[in-house]
C-alpha cells in the first residue's frame, strides 16, 4: 500500500502471461558466509548418511527382485513404504544443481537410484514403479473400478507422487536422462490405471490425499509436449475442494491442510501451461485466503495438520502440534508459480517470511535433523529427526529444502529486467554478486559481473524499489530496508501477537526441562513433542499499555534444542492478576471439594475402575476427551465406599456437548434421578449432584454404595468423566 506508483507499474508489466521467470537453482550460488550455509551443510551430511539400498527395498520387494539391504523402519515399513526415495531423488538433484556436490558422491547416488528404479520398472513390466505395500492388489482393484480399496491403505497415490516428483527433478535439475524415461512410463501407467474410472469414481478417489499428481502430469506435458498429460492433469483436479475456490469461497476449515496445498500447486502449474485465467484466479485465491487469514507470523498454517476455524486460532495457541514443515514447503512451491505469473511483492514477502522463520529453523545444524511440527504454544518445544530412524513426510521435504534456498532470490523478465526478491549473500552466475549481512542489518549491495542496461527491481519489504540504469562491470547498486521492531497480531482478532524485527520472528528461550523425545526414535508418532507443557512460570505475557520490550529476544531461527516462546498474550497486569485470582479461587474450591470427597472413580481409567469393582454392558466404551478420560454404555457400575459417612450425595461430571442421552442414576438398586443430557453446556464440563436418601445406605451390610448408570431410552448412559461420593 505504501508504494502505489511502483505497484501500478508492476501491474502493467505483468499483463502478459508468464512474464517473469525465476532463475534455475543451477544459476544461483549461496556464498560461504550465507546465513543458510549451515543448513545446507547439515543437509548434505544427512543425505549422505541415508543408505540408498535400504530406501530401495520396498521397490525391489514389490517388483519381485531380491533386496540388497534391510528395509528402513518407521514410516518406511508401516504402510508408506518407499515414499522417502522420491524425496531423496529430489534432494540429491537440488543439491547437485545448487553446486553442493564437489566430491561427486551425490551425483553417483542419484544415477544409481534411478538405474535401480529403471530395473524395478522393467521387472514390474507394466510401467508401475513404486514401493506401495500390496500395490499389485490395490492397483488392479482401481483399474477394475473399485476405488474404495484405496481408503483401506495409507495414501498410495501420495506415495506414487513422491517417486514421480523425484524422477522429474532428477531429469530437470540434474540431467539424468533415464529418469525422464522412467517418469514418462510411470505417468502412462497412472493414466492406464485410471482411464476407465468415470468422473464420479475419479472424484471419490481424489478424496484421499494424492500429493501433487496433477502437478507432475502437467510437468510431463511440459517435458514431452504431449497434450494427453495435460488432459490427465485436469482429471486429477479435486472438485470438492477446487469448486469453492473459483467462487472465492474459503471452505477449507476442517480439511487436512497439507493434502490440499500440493493440489493447488498443480492447479497453478496447469493454469500456467494451459494459459487459463480461471485456474490462475482459483490458485491465487487459495494462496491469498491461506496466507492472509490462516497463517501465523512464521509463515505456517493449521493445527494438528488440519485447517482450524477462521475466527479462532485458540487451538493453535494451545496445541502441541503446530504448523507442519512440509505444508510450508508446498506453500513456497505454490508461491513460486504465482510469482512467475504475476510478480507481486506480497508473494515475495510471504516467501521470505516462511523461508527465514519456518523452513530455516526446521533444520538443526548442530546435530543434523529436521522438524515436523513447530508448536506456537508458549514454552513448548520441537523434536528433530535422526537419520536412521525417522522417515516422516517432513524428513522427505526437509532434505529437499536446503538445495532450494537459492530458488527464489533472483528472477528476470526478458534480458533487461531483473528482480532481486531476497537479501541473501549469493551470486547470480555471470550477472551479479549480492553482498549482505541481512537480517543483522537491512542493507545489501549488488555488484554487476557484466554490463547491464535495464531495470532492477529490489524488494524492500512489502514493495519493490525500481532502479533503472546502465551499469558497467564492477559497478554497484545498494539498497536498504526497514528492520524496526513491531508486533504482528493473529488474524483472528485475539490478543495474541508475535514480535518481529523486519520480517524476522523473534523468540525467547524458556529452558530445557523435560523435552522428552527431543531427538526422535523410530516410534510411529515420535515426530510429536509429547513431553509435558511448560509451566505457567515459563510463559510470559506482555503489557499492552507499555512500550515494546525486546530484552532477551533473538531470531527464532537461532533457537534450537530449547523450549521457546514466539507468541505472547498482549493484556494488562490487572487482567492477568484477575485470572490468577480466579485460578486460585477455583483451586481452593477444588481443595474443599476434595476434602468432602469420601471416594472417587475416574471412569475410563483402568486402575480406578478395577479398584471400584467395575461392571459394564457389552457395548460400553471408554476414551479421552479435553484432557479427561470417560466411559459410556447401556449401563456401567462401580462400588464406592463412604468410609462411615452418612449424609451423602453422588456427583457426576459430563461433557456439555453430549446430548440425546437419557439414563438413570441408581444407588444400591434405588433410582435417585433420571438424567437427560441435552448438549446445553457447550465446550465445557459440568457436574451434577444427586443426594442419597438414608434408606439407600441400609441396603448393603458393608455400608458401601453400588452406583449404576443405566440408559432408559435404548441409547447410551454417559459419557461420565468423574464419579464421586461426597459428604455434605
Ligand atoms: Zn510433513
Amino acid at each position: 500500500m505504501k508504494s502505489l506508483v511502483i505497484l501500478s507499474s508492476l501491474v502493467a508489466l505483468s499483463c502478459g502471461a508468464a512474464s517473469v521467470e525465476l532463475y534455475p537453482i543451477a544459476q544461483v550460488r549461496l556464498s560461504q558466509q550465507s546465513l543458510f550455509r549451515g543448513a545446507v551443510k547439515a543437509d548434505v551430511s544427512y543425505v549422505k548418511e541415508l543408505d540408498v539400498d535400504r530406501l530401495l527395498v520396498p521397490f525391489l520387494r514389490e517388483a519381485g527382485l531380491p533386496a540388497k539391504a534391510q528395509a528402513y523402519g518407521n514410516w518406511e515399513s508401516c504402510g508408506l513404504d518407499g515414499h522417502t526415495l522420491g524425496h531423496y531423488l529430489s534432494a540429491l538433484a537440488n543439491l547437485i544443481a545448487a553446486g553442493e556436490d564437489a566430491d561427486g558422491v551425490l551425483g553417483k547416488r542419484l544415477a544409481y537410484a534411478v538405474s535401480e528404479l529403471k530395473r524395478c520398472q522393467a521387472a514390474y513390466g507394466d510401467g508401475r514403479c513404486d514401493g506401495v505395500p500390496k500395490g499389485k492388489e490395490i492397483w488392479a482393484a482401481i483399474r477394475a473400478g473399485d476405488v474404495g480399496i484405496i481408503f483401506k491403505h495409507w495414501v498410495p497415490w501420495y506415495n506414487v507422487h513422491k517417486t514421480m516428483a523425484g524422477l522429474r527433478d532428477a531429469y530437470e535439475l540434474a540431467g539424468v536422462t533415464d529418469a525422464k524415461d522412467v517418469l514418462v512410463r510411470l505417468c502412462d501407467w497412472s493414466i492406464g490405471i485410471t482411464s476407465k474410472l468415470d468422473d464420479g469414481k475419479m472424484q471419490r478417489m481424489l478424496d484421499q490425499e494424492y500429493g501433487g499428481v496433477n502437478e507432475t502430469l502437467a510437468d510431463v506435458y511440459a517435458i514431452t509436449g504431449d497434450r494427453k498429460y495435460l488432459d490427465a492433469a485436469k482429471r486429477w483436479e479435486h472438485k470438492r475442494v477446487f469448486d469453492p475456490l473459483y467462487k472465492h469461497e474459503d471452505r477449507l476449515t476442517g480439511f487436512h491442510a497439507n493434502t490440499q496445498i500440493p493440489k493447488f500447486t498443480g492447479l497453478a502449474r496447469t493454469a500456467q501451461l494451459a494459459d487459463d485465467a480461471a485456474r490462475w484466479d482459483a490458485a491465487d485465491f487459495a494462496w491469498r485466503t491461506i496466507v492472509t487469514r490462516r497463517t501465523v507470523a512464521f509463515g505456517g498454517n493449521s493445527v494438528g495438520e488440519h485447517f482450524h476455524a477462521l475466527d479462532s486460532f485458540a487451538k493453535l495457541m494451545a496445541d502441541r502440534q503446530g504448523p507442519e514443515t512440509c505444508n510450508t514447503y508446498n506453500m513456497l512451491r505454490l508461491t513460486e508459480r504465482l510469482f512467475e505469473h504475476n510478480p507481486k511483492p506480497e508473494y515475495a514477502a510471504f516467501y521470505e517470511r516462511a523461508l527465514y522463520n519456518h523452513l530455516l529453523p526446521s533444520v538443526n545444524t548442530e546435530k543434523p535433523g529436521f522438524v515436523y511440527f513447530t508448536p506456537t504454544r508458549p514454552a513448548h518445544y520441537r523434536v528433530y529427526s535422526t537419520p536412521q530412524n525417522c522417515f516422516w513426510c517432513c524428513v522427505g521435504t526437509g532434505i529437499e529444502n536446503p538445495g532450494r534456498y537459492g530458488r527464489f532470490i533472483y528472477a528476470h523478465a526478458g534480458e533487461d529486467t531483473l528482480y532481486v526478491n531476497l537479501f541473501i549473500d549469493s551470486e547470480l552466475k555471470g550477472v551479479l554478486r549480492q553482498t549482505t549481512d541481512f537480517p543483522e542489518s537491512g542493507k545489501t549491495t549488488l555488484t554487476f559481473l557484466k554490463p547491464f542496461k535495464g531495470t532492477v527491481y529490489i524488494r524492500e519489504g512489502e514493495r519493490y524499489a525500481k532502479h533503472t540504469g546502465d551499469w558497467k562491470k564492477g559497478e554497484r547498486l545498494t539498497a536498504e530496508r526497514n528492520m524496526d521492531y513491531h508486533v504482528e497480531m493473529l488474524p483472528d482478532g485475539s490478543n495474541w501477537g508475535a514480535v518481529m524485527r523486519g520480517p524476522i520472528v523473534m523468540g525467547k528461550r524458556c529452558g530445557t526441562k523435560d523435552m522428552f523425545g527431543l531427538f526422535a526414535n523410530d516410534g510411529r508418532m515420535a515426530h510429536v513433542a509429547y513431553g509435558p507443557f511448560g509451566t505457567d512460570e515459563l510463559v510470559e505475557y506482555r503489557d499492552v499499555n507499555k512500550p515494546l520490550d525486546t530484552t532477551g529476544l533473538e531470531p527464532f531461527y537461532k533457537i534450537h534444542e530449547c523450549r521457546y516462546q514466539i507468541y505472547w498474550e498482549f493484556t494488562t497486569p490487572e487482567k492477568v492478576a484477575a485470572r490468577q485470582a480466579a485460578r486460585e479461587a477455583a483451586a481452593a474450591a477444588e481443595r474443599v471439594r476434595d476434602r468432602r470427597t469420601r471416594d472417587r472413580v475416574r471412569p475410563g481409567e483402568q486402575q480406578p475402575e478395577t479398584e471400584h469393582d467395575m461392571a459394564v454392558s457389552r457395548n460400553s466404551d471408554k476414551g479421552f476427551h479435553a484432557g479427561s478420560h470417560w466411559r459410556h454404555g447401556s449401563w456401567f457400575a462401580y462400588t464406592l465406599d463412604p468410609k462411615g459417612a452418612k449424609d451423602l450425595s453422588i456427583e457426576a461430571t459430563y461433557w456439555g456437548n453430549d446430548g440425546g442421552r437419557v439414563f438413570d442414576i441408581i444407588a444400591n438398586g434405588i433410582v435417585l434421578k433420571t438424567v437427560e443430557l441435552k448438549g446445553e453446556h457447550r465446550g465445557r464440563f459440568f457436574t451434577e449432584s444427586y443426594p442419597i436418601p438414608p434408606e439407600v445406605l441400609k441396603v448393603r451390610a458393608d455400608g458401601k454404595v453400588r452406583v449404576t448408570f443405566a440408559a432408559t431410552n435404548g441409547g447410551l448412559a454417559g459419557g461420565v468423566f468423574d464419579v464421586r461420593l461426597m459428604e455434605k
